[in-house]
């Protein structure tokens, strides 16, 4: 980058030389940016589906080179590439961030050396020598242009009116493979989440906790965990009704993972019993983890009655030969403790 150069990186590009101009940004750039953030398609594996797609594209229009851009905030980053080595270029030099701006139109550019936004582009100068570029937007359904499909040659070159609509033909399949794929992360992501709380579900817990219990082994790390159970909540919901007991279930999972740290795991391990999983903690960080939550919960307002949560604290070793579930009774254990003593506390253990 040029170190002269002192434009506000957050601001839309602006052209970098006389020569070539960087397009502008789309209107709905925000929303643009979020949706391709939820393909989570930005630094992945190349994929075959993709890799046949610009295969096809190259094929098609008989071209060198052949691309899935995806246009990023500062770059465009390629899923697939044919013919070009690059893994991204910046956005301010990209044809795909001109294509983007027209969603329901192939960008065509016979000659770029004869285009007064393109012919002073370093990419045009030098490598690679884009002469000819032909982009199709990747269009979700809700008509945000996240990229493109292209077709580049070193060469001026044209496209017949068959080939023009085959490489659109080939965005919009690449579109409907990409909308399985964000479908599919979705549902996962339902898959794994409790639906009253948010918060991780049982299946979460224990998919994590198998990949803590290793990571535990391998880092030679403490891992902790915690069960947490509101107390006398039948009363609660006795008294009050079921759907006030679901909202403080649901304002408990905000207070508490409020509590935490980005790596911990806040889950509902059943009914009003939730259980946090405290990688690379030992025994004292754990409790203090606990009586942080179980004051957030004790000391905020709740409009009904106060509610109070009672937690079991246990950890193990690096070095421990115990089964993983030792950890979950001993967490049991130290909770009926806490109940036994009074409730609106903690109480620690260490697995045996
Ligand atoms: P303790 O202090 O000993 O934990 O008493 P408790 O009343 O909380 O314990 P108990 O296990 O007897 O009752 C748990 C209650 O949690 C009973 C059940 O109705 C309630 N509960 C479980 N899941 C839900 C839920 O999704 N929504 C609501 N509103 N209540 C739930
Ligand atoms: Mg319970
Ligand atoms: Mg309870």
């Amino acid at each position: 980058m040029d170190p002269q150069d002192t434009r506000d990186p957050q601001a839309s590009p602006a052209p970098a030389s006389a020569d070539y101009l960087a397009a502008p940004w789309p209107a709905n750039e925000a929303e643009r940016i979020a949706a391709l953030q939820e393909f989570k398609l930005l630094g992945s594996s190349a994929e075959q589906s993709y890799d046949d797609m610009t295969m096809l594209a190259a094929m098609i229009c008989n071209t060198p080179i052949a691309l899935m851009s995806l246009v990023d905030t500062n770059r465009q980053w390629f899923k697939s590439r044919v013919g070009l080595d690059a893994a991204e270029t910046p956005r301010e030099l990209a044809f795909c961030a001109h294509a983007i701006l027209s969603p329901d139109q192939l960008l065509i550019v016979p000659d770029a050396t004869q285009d007064s936004r393109f012919a002073g582009n370093p990419l045009v100068t030098g490598a690679p020598n884009v002469r000819f570029y032909a982009g199709a937007p990747l269009v979700t359904p809700e008509g945000l242009a996240i990229g493109t499909l292209c077709v580049i040659d070193r060469k001026p070159h044209t496209l017949s009116e068959g080939q023009q609509a085959a490489l659109q033909a080939l965005a919009r399949q690449t579109m409907v493979q990409l909308e399985l794929r964000r479908n599919l992360l979705d549902s996962e992501q339902r898959n794994l989440t409790d639906a009253l709380t948010g918060a991780a579900n049982r299946r979460a817990f224990t998919r994590r906790l198998h990949e803590e219990w290793k990571r535990r082994g391998r880092n030679q790390q403490p891992l902790s965990l915690l069960m947490i159970d509101v107390d006398h909540f039948k009363r609660f919901n006795d008294r009050f009704g079921h759907p006030a007991g679901d909202l403080v279930l649901m304002r408990l999972v905000k207070l508490v993972g409020g509590a935490l740290r980005e790596h911990d795991l806040l889950s509902r391990y059943g009914g009003e019993e939730f259980a946090v999983i405290l990688p690379e903690s030992d025994a004292v960080a754990a409790e203090a983890v606990a009586q942080r939550v179980r004051s957030a919960v004790s000391g905020a307002t709740w409009p009904l009655r106060a509610v109070t949560v009672s937690i079991g604290v246990a950890t193990v070793l690096p070095a421990t030969t115990l089964e993983m579930n030792s950890l979950v009774i001993a967490a049991d254990e130290a909770l009926y403790a806490a109940k036994a003593a009074g409730r609106d506390q903690v109480q620690v253990a260490l697995a045996r």
